[in-house]
């Protein structure tokens, strides 16, 4: 029985692996996330080493191997539109965050299709939006999206106030339960703007406005309950946040 596969697949992570192979990480459309091997990717004149960029999105052809899996063809399936620096660094995270929180070979074409629709909708509009609506969307889909209707204590239902967050639970805490250390301030503002991005529609985003503290306090509760849920800091945040974006 042959396991070897063709699928469409978005790269997620290239790296060089020992002297003239590569080594990629890719979510497919229907094979979930998968990782294979390269031989002679390295080489200027190898067209899959070539072709196996962060972003890209190709038609792949992959051998299951004993240990790992090979490439055996790969082609272009749209040329990809450049990123400037900014959308590059936003773009890492999405990446990042896709291989993080999804399984080897578990299909879940619904992530592949908002990983599509996410680096389609970086080049067009505020990346930094983009990217917080794809991790809420993403944490849905993989069922780890925070709780944020009722409290992760008492269970009642948080109204139009102010509540408070435990990255450490993953829910909104109420004023009656909150307990200083280590909760973060969850407004009503920033619980809005967590439900409307939550809800974006990607193919067809209608205009919004966004208080600039809302959006802080979001960033920074889904990026603490993130890191509880890896127990380290990504690399593609930790970047951001160096160059101050
Ligand atoms: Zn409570």
């Amino acid at each position: 029985m042959s396991n070897d596969f063709r699928d469409d697949a978005i790269v997620l992570h290239v790296k060089n692996w020992q002297t003239a192979d590569k080594y990629a990480v890719c979510f497919t459309r229907e094979h979930g996330k998968i990782r294979f091997i390269v031989y002679g990717g390295r080489y200027p004149k190898n067209v899959a080493g070539r072709l196996l960029q962060p972003f890209a999105q190709l038609s792949l052809e992959v051998i299951a191997g004993q240990r790992i899996d090979k490439l055996k063809s790969c082609e272009l399936l749209e040329m990809p539109q450049a990123f400037d620096f900014k959308q590059m660094a936003y773009a890492a995270v999405v990446t990042e965050l896709t291989a993080i929180f999804t399984e080897d070979h578990q299909p879940q074409p619904e992530v592949y299709e908002l990983l599509e629709e996410t680096l389609k909708l970086l080049r067009e509009r505020n990346p930094r939006i983009v990217v917080l609506s794809f991790a809420l969307k993403l944490l849905e889909l993989v069922g780890l999206l925070p709780q944020v209707e009722a409290c992760g204590v008492c269970g009642c239902i948080i109204g139009e106030e102010d509540a408070w967050f435990s990255p450490l639970q993953g829910s909104a805490i109420c004023k009656d339960c909150h307990n200083p250390s280590g909760e973060e301030k969850f407004s009503l503002g920033t619980s809005n703007l967590f439900k409307h991005l939550k809800n974006l529609d990607f193919q067809n985003p209608a205009p919004f406005s966004i208080k600039g503290g809302d959006l802080m306090e979001l960033e920074a509760i889904l990026y603490k309950f993130i890191m509880f849920q890896t127990d380290k800091p990504l690399n593609s945040i930790s970047f951001l946040s160096q160059m101050g974006m």
